[in-house]
């Protein structure tokens, strides 16, 4: 086995030696790992059976999409899944962004105030809301905008939230996972804790959780801490790699019917929108989720630990508990950045022999270099890398389809981190 991967791949055997090392003392973590999975697999299921999902649900509509059983029934597993009222997925969603510029949009209105209270949000939606001034940006609608930072360490400042919500205030928004930056991620307890003084402040303030990269995870989500709407993006977590396309948004029921209208038309609402032939994926992508999430969330633990005992800062360490697929390892220069993501596309199954190079993406604010080799195009539920090449060089690792491929992957990094020079052997 261990020459085979020497072989096949040109690694070389003391890092394949390391890496099974790291992996045996990892024994602990993984179980717990798989337990979570075990438990949020039966919850799919279960909601799968309690919705009745039948054939015919697998199928899809054309044109306009009326009675569309197949993405009604998927709304109500989606809705039982995160313990909501209602839910709303769908294809036409394009992404992430599209599904939170929806959320945000469905419940603000002109003369409101979005308050984040996690600080600074994901580098897409400083457009959508106008921080960096964007065509269209809920700033354009007279929505205005202000935030609360984390604390130095990283937890809510509940003490400024409650002293910040003002009588505009109309949506608390939170990010539960890191994104591009070097804070730790909020796990569901801390969110609720968070929740709880928004609405002892002010309970007529929606509180909006942006889930990316956290569904499965742990075994509750925001919306059981008290969020009143959460939305997400089904080629990351939710879609278990086989979604092709698609967001989803999850909540009260209100919420749901604001964010309906915004998506098509108001009059028209949830009861239009063809699925084409996409349901079929989406119910399979939903059922695997947990376990691929679970081989995700592996291969962070596995990147964190070898890369501590290398001695590089990563966030989160292993003595942190996780609520988000997100790895950041600061790898402090830009060769080390990109001799990382050459790393992860080297071990993809598609597109395994192009060289990652940084570039000017729509949306963020420095150059990004981004390493993936997915079958479906830029979804980082799999094996993937991103990295803004800006200071302190942090590489943002997420993904992996399956627990063996992502580790060759990471093996993959760290082999040509040796080969460049950047790190000796001696560090292995
Ligand atoms: C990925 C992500 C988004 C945006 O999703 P896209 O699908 O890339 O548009 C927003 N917020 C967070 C925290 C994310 O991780």
């Amino acid at each position: 086995m261990r020459n085979k991967i020497c072989e096949w791949f040109g690694i070389d055997e003391a890092v394949v030696s390391f890496g099974d090392e790291t992996e045996r003392e990892l024994a602990a973590r993984f179980t717990e790992i798989d337990r979570t999975a075990e438990y949020n697999q039966l919850k799919v299921l279960h909601a799968m059976q309690e919705a009745k999902v039948s054939e015919a649900c697998l199928l899809g509509t054309t044109g306009y999409g009326y009675n569309d059983i197949g993405r009604e029934t998927l709304e109500e597993v989606y809705a039982k899944v995160f313990g909501t009222e209602d839910a709303l997925v769908r294809p036409l969603i394009a992404c992430g962004t599209h599904a939170l510029s929806i959320a945000l949009s469905a419940l603000l209105r002109p003369g409101d105030e979005l308050l984040y209270i996690s600080g600074k949000p994901y580098d897409t939606l400083e457009e959508v809301i106008g921080i960096r001034p964007s065509r269209g940006s809920l700033a354009e609608f007279g929505i205005t905008y202000r935030q609360v930072d984390l604390l130095p360490d990283g937890r809510f400042d509940l003490e400024g939230i409650r002293r910040a919500i003002g009588p505009k205030t109309r949506v608390a928004a939170i990010q539960r996972s890191k994104g591009y930056d070097t804070r730790p991620s909020l796990t569901v307890s801390e969110i609720a804790e968070a929740i709880r003084a928004v609405k002892e402040t002010a309970p007529g303030v929606y509180v909006m959780v942006d889930n990316c990269y956290g569904e499965f995870v742990e075994r509750t989500e925001p919306t059981e801490a008290g969020a009143d709407l959460i939305a997400g993006s089904l080629i990351k977590n939710p879609g278990g790699g086989l979604a092709p396309i698609g967001g989803y948004l999850a909540g009260k029921k209100e919420c749901i019917e604001l964010a309906a209208v915004r998506l098509t038309s108001p009059g028209l609402g949830r009861e239009v929108g063809a699925t084409l032939s996409v349901n079929r994926s989406l119910y399979q992508g939903l059922f695997l989720a947990p376990c691929v999430t679970a081989s995700a969330l592996k291969a962070a633990v596995f990147a964190a630990a070898l890369y501590e005992k290398i001695g590089f800062a990563v966030s989160p360490d292993n003595s942190r508990p996780r609520t988000d697929i997100i790895q950041a390892v600061t790898l402090r220069t830009p060769e080390a950045v990109e001799a990382f993501c050459r790393g992860i596309q080297q071990a993809a199954p598609v597109d395994s022999f192009v060289t990652p190079e940084p570039w000017d993406m729509p949306g963020y604010d420095s150059p990004v270099i981004m390493a993936a080799g997915a079958f479906v195009s830029g979804a980082s539920i799999e094996l993937s890398a991103d990295a803004p090449m800006r200071d302190p060089y942090a590489v943002y690792f997420q993904g992996g389809l399956t627990w063996p491929s992502a580790k060759l992957g990471i093996l993959m990094t760290v082999n040509n981190l040796l080969r460049e020079g950047i790190i000796g052997r001696q560090q292995l």
